[in-house]
């Protein structure tokens, strides 16, 4: 079995791109485009471990990005991501680095990718990798579907024949031990000259570089409208999948009384209180309520039905136990949740103080940044049961994504 380590390139300054925030670390749907991009490999069977050349100066957004996608819960499998390393002024020198940077370890295979491009799928890794079972240099590249001319300034001087040309993307895959010849040939005679990648490096020094089909989702993100046309189309489909989402919504409501007690648990919280909430479980009704509203939102029924009260299986159960069965159904479906929004309704205890510790809470069920998840508080000015503190209600709503059937 070959060892393959993955070299992700993200060290350039993107001068085209006009923001303050490198692109790379640019917003992307709840996540960032080296976040995506990461994804992308992160727990691939054959891929052993990533290494991503970085700017100096992006080292504290790069950690951020590491620990945002190990805080989640994030399956890493058997992929290592190792120390970054600092790349150099142009991209053949980042690389170049970081090929060195391997040597020690000298896996068998490298894959070299823009961070700039976060929607490479499953399968055009796997055909790069497939095809490197028997070729020393692989690149993904699609047909050319516009009519190429050559002009000179602002007229036409002709029509160049685009049957013999493709558009070359990332990722591209090589013996490691070739292309790290390769860029040192490369270093060695011409020393300063930029090729914008590795398969022209490795023509350069004469290997063969065969080609596998890329993909039209595997884009590069260059400018900010790339990113906006990223973030439409996400909007809609899956680019690992090529599945197209629709967004549901479901509500939960649930009410506890107060009994004799010194705490409450809420969102997951146990909070010290003059009283404590009678019923089911822990009587939990924050996160009762929002089993319903995922529940509701993908039609699945409603607590009762999975965890009925009268069963003293559930009697004194961490209401967690109740998400994770709605967020087991979702996954089940092939779905995701987008973001939740919780309402707990009562006098006292005061909430406000336990907000933030609910939502890690809730993130960590639900395997969703805690930015997708609201929890607020209201009373009811002294009115009804709640003002009379004889007990809590809560209200719940979800957002979840599903495949369209
Ligand atoms: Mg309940």
């Amino acid at each position: 079995m070959n060892t393959c380590t993955v070299l992700i390139v993200a060290a350039g300054r993107g001068s085209r791109f006009g923001s303050e925030l490198p692109k790379q670390y640019c917003p992307l749907r709840g996540d960032t485009v080296i976040g995506l991009t990461l994804k992308a490999f992160i727990g691939h069977p054959d891929i052993n471990a990533i290494r991503v050349v970085i700017h100096p100066d992006d080292l504290e957004l790069y950690k951020k990005t590491i620990d945002q996608i190990s805080s989640f819960g994030f399956a890493l499998g058997d992929t290592a991501i190792l120390e970054p390393v600092f790349g150099g002024a142009s991209r053949q020198e980042s690389v170049s680095i970081g090929l060195e940077s391997l040597s020690e370890t000298a896996p068998d295979l490298v894959l070299i990718h823009d961070a700039a491009r976060p929607f490479v799928s499953a399968r055009v890794i796997d055909r790069v990798l497939n095809a490197l079972q028997y070729q020393s240099a692989v690149i993904p590249a699609l047909a050319v579907n516009d009519t190429l001319k050559r002009r000179h300034e602002r007229t036409v001087s002709e029509t160049v024949d685009r049957s013999q040309l493709v558009r070359a993307q990332t990722p591209q895959g090589f013996r490691f031990s070739e292309i790290q010849r390769a860029h040192r040939h490369a270093q060695e005679l011409s020393p300063g000259a930029e090729m914008t990648d590795d398969a022209a490096i490795a023509e350069y020094a004469g290997l063969m570089v065969n080609i596998v089909d890329g993909s039209e989702d595997n884009v590069k993100i260059t400018s900010q409208q790339d990113l906006q046309m990223a973030e439409r189309a996400l909007a809609t489909k899956d680019f690992m999948t090529s599945k197209d989402y629709e967004t549901r919504t479901g509500a939960g409501f649930d009410v506890h009384r107060f009994e004799n007690g010194d705490s409450v648990t809420l969102c997951g919280v146990s909070i010290p209180h003059i009283a404590s909430l009678a019923g089911h479980s822990d009587a939990d009704v924050g996160l009762h309520a929002l089993t319903d509203a995922l529940l509701g939102a993908i039609g699945e029924g409603d607590i009762g039905f999975y965890f009925p009260p009268n069963d003293p299986k559930w009697r004194g159960v961490a209401s967690g136990v109740f998400v994770k069965k709605a967020y087991d159904l979702i996954a089940e479906q092939g779905g995701r949740i987008v973001n939740v929004d919780i309402t707990l309704i009562c006098e006292h205890p005061k909430i406000g103080p336990h907000c933030a510790i609910m939502k890690e809470t809730i993130a960590n069920l639900l395997q969703i940044p805690p930015t997708r998840i609201s929890v607020k508080a209201t009373t009811t000015e002294q009115l009804g049961f709640t003002g009379r503190n004889e007990g809590i209600a809560a209200q719940a709503i979800a957002s979840v994504e599903i495949p369209k059937d």
